[in-house]
């Protein structure tokens, strides 16, 4: 088993990775624990409820399993609401611990509902999909969508442990796992250039889910992302870097429509854009930007951005939170392994932008 320490002055907690970890759920169930409420959805309950539910079992403590239906759609104050509403009606009290088995959607909705029942009970992250286990169970973002923008409510929150079980990933559909890979190789792009080249070498076996493979892949995403959230727990500063290729990719899933390319594939998309950027003005090599291509398609992500229009991405890239005084900010890579956070010349952003409609 690999085990990642979290660091965070909002809390410190084990992220545990192994095949078959599921069954191991009750030992990082806290000794104090007085109930324990299960959320899932139908998906994931259909295939690892039982294995889930046997193995908090075994701690002796009352399950109470909440089901949420499945979906971007209902990460929404309705559904977060089933959530208080199964504890309340089983009576479950502050020291009960939440445990939430699923993707990131999950996740998010089980650590905001576990900040604010009863201001605050303790929960354990059972992430799994891929980009759950590398991205959204790790560094204590919680939160749902409102119909006016995505987790736009929401709390930093961190749980008393991550169960990372890599057998999980099997029943994964293979677009699933590309999503979670773009986010693994991000990770090598902005801090870690080594792991980067190791992409490139074992990108078949990660492709293929090989146990060693993805098992290191997933460890090393925890641990860079737990650097970086320990040194900045609430997007003040370094925290940022973690966006690259996200202003581009949120341009092409909302002016796609949400759902059209899943979040990780506009990101693997959009990463190849940033590289593009930076080599224009920050000095990232021709070669690297290649690079970056070729990983981006090996993982297979879509590497050809849609032809949204040059003054509509503009557009659609004004709306996210990356602006300073009207001019849009974004995470470059001068070299692989390293990253900045800087305003760029309208000019270098058309000329990027314009290579889209030619794709
Ligand atoms: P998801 O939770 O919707 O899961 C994708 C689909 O896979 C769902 O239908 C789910 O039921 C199914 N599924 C889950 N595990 C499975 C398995 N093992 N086998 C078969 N099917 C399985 O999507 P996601 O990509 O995991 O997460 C996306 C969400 O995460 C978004 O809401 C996003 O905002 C959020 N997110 C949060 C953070 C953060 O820091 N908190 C970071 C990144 C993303
Ligand atoms: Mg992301």
């Amino acid at each position: 088993m690999s085990t990642v320490q979290v660091e965070t002055p909002g809390g410190s907690y084990p992220i545990h990775i192994a095949a078959g970890r599921l069954d191991a759920l009750a030992e990082s169930m806290p000794d104090d624990a007085t109930a324990i409420a299960l959320v899932s959805n139908p998906t994931v309950y259909a295939q690892y409820g039982q294995r889930a539910s046997q193995a908090l079992a075994k701690t002796g403590k009352r399950v109470v399993y909440i089901e949420l239906p499945d979906g971007e759609a209902y990460k929404d104050w309705q559904t977060l609401n089933l959530i208080f509403d199964g504890m309340l009606q089983n009576r479950l009290d502050r020291k009960a611990v939440l445990v939430a088995l699923g993707g990131g959607v999950i996740g998010d909705m089980g650590g905001f509902a576990a900040a604010s029942y009863m201001r605050g009970i303790r929960f354990i992250q059972a992430p799994t999909t891929l980009l759950a286990q590398v991205d959204s169970s790790v560094g204590g973002k919680t939160g749902i969508n409102h119909p006016l923008g995505k987790n736009m409510i929401g709390a930093f929150y961190q749980p008393v442990a991550v169960e990372i079980d890599t057998d999980v990933l099997a029943t994964l559909p293979a677009r699933e796992i590309a999503a979670g890979l773009a986010e693994v190789i991000k990770y090598g792009l902005i801090i870690d250039a080594g792991f980067f080249a190791w992409c490139e070498e074992h990108v078949d076996a990660l492709r293929a889910l090989d146990p060693q493979a993805i098992t290191y892949a997933i460890q090393r995403s925890c641990e860079l992302k737990a650097y970086v959230v320990s040194q900045d727990e609430r997007e003040s500063g370094l925290r940022a870097i973690l966006n690259f290729g996200h202003t581009f990719g949120h341009a092409i899933e909302s002016g796609l429509g949400y759902g059209e390319w899943l979040h990780g594939e506009a990101v693997g998309c959009g990463m190849v854009q940033a590289a593009e950027l930076s080599a224009l003005t920050s000095g990232l090599s021709a070669e690297s930007v290649e690079r970056v291509r070729a990983l981006a398609a090996a993982i297979g992500c879509p590497v050809r951005p849609p032809d949204l229009g040059t003054d509509r991405w503009i557009e659609l890239m004004q709306v996210d939170k990356k602006t300073e005084g009207g001019r849009l900010r974004f995470v470059l890579i001068p070299e692989i392994g390293r990253a900045t956070f800087e305003s760029v010349p309208p000019e270098a952003l058309r000329r990027v932008l314009d290579k889209a409609a030619l794709a």
